[in-house]
């Protein structure tokens, strides 16, 4: 007998090509069974209605909380968002791993999985009031410290951030994004390359990119957007999909543009991964969280299907994860169960531009490791 069991569901799991109305099972704490009628479960919820998608990965959160000033609480989002997974983009560096694991990894509900930050101390001086970015001084950025930590969390650490640009480098352009590949290939981990002002160019950053490694804000409003003034895709960032360089939104405060992304999407040019950036400024807007982010992405025109892709499947390939983001059995037991609700609704992006929009995503219920969210807490 299953300890639960999702009924009736349309589940779109596009690792497994699968959109069908299926229950979906749950035992042990993993996916157990996907049929189309599964009678005997300790427990029943009705998902008659609603999507069933393996539960859903933020590719770039900051939820370090209480340890950083960026930092929030990742379990006060799971079940407004229908995360299941937050990978941290490199809230700690070397130098606050183990407080990031001692007192946030280990004791939330929710998964979390770190990128590790090329800058010792991770990015330290965050606020409203403060703001000072960790790759300012080159001094901070030392690769030995950085491998070496790395490999005391192996278990956990999926790669190597770096905040490449004018607001979190200063003046030092491309090297900090150099020492943060020269990290990652002595740890065979791949990269995600941060995009804001110049410098480093957009230019610069994608043709070190190697494949597998991922440009975060990658639909970011002018300058060093991905679009040229004739609304297409430039170039180098078509030049850079072809070699396997990845495409993740990270919305955040100043990341996304309406505008840039119905160039991009008008092109053809989908997002290879939907992420919220959301710390403790943009989880008050305009990013709110991962599924607002996934609703401007459908209202913008992409489909279902891909703005679950691009939150499951293709996230846990980018962290080389693949047990993760999958509904097929055997997998650990994290779901999500969603209403997508038609009228009228109003998006924002971090110009201000205000978008109505045909379509909202909820989030009705949640499972992390085969148990409901909502019985957890
Ligand atoms: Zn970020």
């Amino acid at each position: 007998m299953h300890d639960l069991v999702l009924k009736g569901g349309r589940v779109v799991d596009p690792s497994q090509n699968l959109d069908a109305i299926m229950d979906v099972a749950f035992s042990g704490g993993k996916v157990s069974e996907i049929a189309p009628n599964i009678a005997e479960a300790r427990k029943t919820v009705q998902a008659k209605g609603r999507v069933v998608s393996p539960g859903l990965i933020d590719l770039h959160a900051h939820v370090y909380v209480g340890g950083t000033s960026i930092g929030v609480d990742p379990d006060a989002l799971v079940a407004q968002s229908g995360t299941t997974t937050f990978v941290d983009a490199g809230t700690a560096g070397a130098a606050n791993m183990l407080g990031f694991r001692k007192h946030v990894i280990e004791k939330v509900r929710s998964r979390v999985i770190p990128y590790i930050n090329i800058a010792f101390p991770g990015i330290y001086a965050f606020s409203h009031e403060v703001m000072v970015g960790e790759c300012q001084d080159l001094r901070l950025l030392d690769v030995r410290e950085c491998v070496r930590v790395a490999r005391e969390h192996k278990d956990l650490v999926c790669g190597v951030k770096v905040r490449c640009g004018k607001g979190a480098g200063g003046t030092n352009g491309i090297a900090p994004l150099d020492l943060a590949i020269e990290a990652a290939e002595e740890l065979g981990l791949p990269v995600m390359a941060h995009l804001d002002l110049a410098p480093p160019t957009r230019k610069e950053v994608l043709s070190r990119l190697r494949p597998g490694d991922v440009l975060t804000h990658c639909f970011r409003p002018f300058p060093n957007a991905p679009v040229g003034p004739d609304g297409k895709p430039r170039q180098e960032v078509l030049e850079a999909r072809a070699k396997g360089v990845l495409y993740d939104i990270g919305h955040g405060k100043g990341s996304f543009g309406f505008n840039t992304a119905r160039g991009m999407i008008r092109n053809g040019f989908m997002p290879d991964v939907i992420s919220s950036d959301v710390h403790c400024l943009s989880i008050e807007g305009p990013a709110y969280d991962n599924l607002v982010t996934m609703s401007k992405l459908l209202c913008l025109g992409m489909e279902l299907k891909d703005v679950i892709k691009a939150t499951t499947i293709n996230v846990a390939k980018a962290i080389r994860r693949p047990e993760l983001g999958t509904l097929k059995p055997g997998s650990p037991g994290d779901a999500t169960v969603l209403e997508i609700q038609n009228g009228k609704f109003e998006y924002i992006d971090v110009l201000g531009e205000v978008m109505m929009g045909d379509k909202k995503l909820v989030c009705a219920d949640v499972v992390v490791g085969g148990r409901l969210w909502r019985e957890l807490n």
